[in-house]
């Protein structure tokens, strides 16, 4: 089967066209494609990889963008804007949304790409903040470039689904430019942490200070906030050294329980 790309392709194309060339450019788009442009919008629908080539290359034209990777980007950008339109509205954007944070977009990589037909796209390493991709045209597909600068331009725009700052991605390799594959390092910001992290890690700390000074403090911290959905060793190892030294200067200095600070095999302990 010759390769196919899915109608979210053109669900964005078309109406990017219209509103930069008119409805001139339109039909010259559906002329190109054989179809109306309701099976064009639908994202149900699938047609020959061949011919999405034919109307970039028709789109450029119209347009007046003889360079491929300009106009790629330019089309990435507004199929990526938010519309309210439903006739316009891309379902990634809308699914992205739903999945909560730019990480797990990331991770959900090969769900998202419309690569399926004529690639593999794998997700090689996922990090807090950082993940390596890499998509691999199928053997016999030509990968244009728009195509590369399209999905990869999309992954740099998720993150702004929640008004964070674009992703930075490094191009590794390219498989438009004679590579095997396009291999990208994205780099994003992650959200502010949120409530349930806080009340997560201040229940740690409160069972803490019940728990008096030392290790049993540090633990109960690092459990209360495993518990949470969010866990950062920055954040949660400030939390652990304060309470620490609190519990020190309250039950230890404050109080003077008879806390012993070393353990018993150390004689001669100096923290007192
Ligand atoms: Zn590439």
């Amino acid at each position: 089967m010759p390769p196919e790309i899915n109608c979210i392709f053109t669900k964005g194309l078309i109406p990017f066209v219209e509103r930069v060339v008119g409805p001139e450019g339109v039909a010259a788009l559906l002329r190109t494609a054989g179809r109306p442009r309701e099976y064009l919008i639908a994202e149900y629908n699938w047609m020959p990889f061949s011919v999405a080539d034919d109307l970039v290359r028709l789109s450029q034209e119209l347009m007046g963008e003889p360079d491929e990777d300009r106009w790629a980007r330019r089309f990435a950008e507004d199929f990526m804007d938010w519309k309210p339109s439903h006739d316009e509205r891309s379902w990634a954007g809308a699914y992205t949304m739903s999945l909560g944070s730019p990480r797990a977009v990331y991770a959900k990589t090969g769900l998202l790409s419309n690569a399926k037909s004529w690639g593999t796209e794998e997700l090689l390493s996922i990090g807090r903040r950082r993940a390596v991709l890499r998509l691999t045209p199928h053997p016999g597909v030509r990968m244009p470039r728009w195509a590369c600068t399209w999905i990869r331009v999309c992954h740099e725009r998720y993150p702004t689904n929640w008004k964070l700052p674009r992703a930075r991605i490094v191009e590794r390799s390219c498989a438009a430019r004679g590579d095997a594959a396009c291999v990208w390092e994205v780099r994003w910001k992650n959200p502010p942490l949120g409530a349930r992290f806080w009340g997560a890690t201040a229940g740690g700390a409160v069972a803490a200070a019940g728990l008096a000074a030392g290790l049993a403090t540090a633990a109960a911290v690092f459990i209360g906030a495993l518990a949470g959905h969010e866990f950062r060793w920055k954040e949660v190892s400030v939390v652990a050294l304060v309470l620490v030294i609190f519990s020190y200067l309250v039950f230890v200095k404050g109080l003077t329980l008879p806390f012993p600070m070393c353990p018993s095999f150390i004689e001669n302990c100096r923290i007192r």
